[in-house]
């Protein structure tokens, strides 16, 4: 499912100007902007997760303004999932099903298509893909849903740094996407004090372009 060869650009990009980051060939990617994550109250918050809504509302006005397509991503599990601790997983339980902890952030202005991850007791972090119940990644619909709009680039902000959104990131690029992060529109979870700060070392590494300044403050 990867390694798919996307169509030529149409010359340069250069996603740190605002004025240029968007255009017909880019989809911008909200990752997991869910009350979960964001909100304070939520069972998985991340520091800081609601002060991005703000600048990326911003950017999914510059991108529609642009005719970039924007999509979203949501984690949706069901109540029993190997993800969580409880059934031997990492994680607190967060994002399940039709609960509030699931709902996108309501300050978060939706313009776009949401693909739901997780779903059906799968385990991971990208948007892309996640690993089924016997070990074996599977596709989400992002990738096609991307296509179907003739995106060749991604920008990508949300939650979390650490996480989905280094994997949807690092998966953009496994997939031929020309691939930029907005520095200023991502938070990390830091379970371990330096996570985020290593997880942008690991972007860059991988050839995604890093746009704006570094929030990370551990
Ligand atoms: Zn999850």
């Amino acid at each position: 499912m990867f390694g798919s060869r996307r169509s030529p650009k149409r010359g340069p990009w250069a996603p740190t100007n605002p004025e240029a980051r968007y255009s017909s060939s880019v989809a911008l990617v909200v990752v997991d902007l869910q009350n979960d994550f964001a909100d304070p109250a939520g069972s998985l918050s991340v520091k800081g997760g609601a002060e991005i809504v703000p600048l990326v509302n911003v950017e999914i006005e510059r991108a529609i303004a642009a005719g970039a397509a924007v999509l979203y991503t949501q984690d949706w599990h069901p109540a029993s999932t190997p993800h969580f601790a409880k059934d031997g997983g990492t994680w607190p339980v967060h994002c399940v099903q039709e609960t509030w902890g699931a709902e996108l952030h309501p300050g978060l202005a939706v313009r776009g298509p949401v693909v739901r991850k997780g779903s059906n007791g799968e385990d991971g972090y990208s948007g892309f893909s996640m690993r089924d119940a016997d070990g074996f990644p599977r596709p989400t619909a992002l990738d096609q849903t991307i296509a179907r709009g003739g995106a060749t680039r991604l920008v990508i902000c949300g939650l979390a740094t650490d996480y989905c959104v280094k994997a949807t990131a690092l998966d953009g690029i496994r997939l031929g996407y020309e691939t930029a992060v907005l520095l200023d529109a991502i938070r990390p979870v830091d379970l371990q004090p330096g996570d985020g700060l290593a997880a942008i070392d690991e972007m860059a590494g991988a050839g995604i372009a890093l746009v704006g300044e570094c929030s990370v403050t551990s």
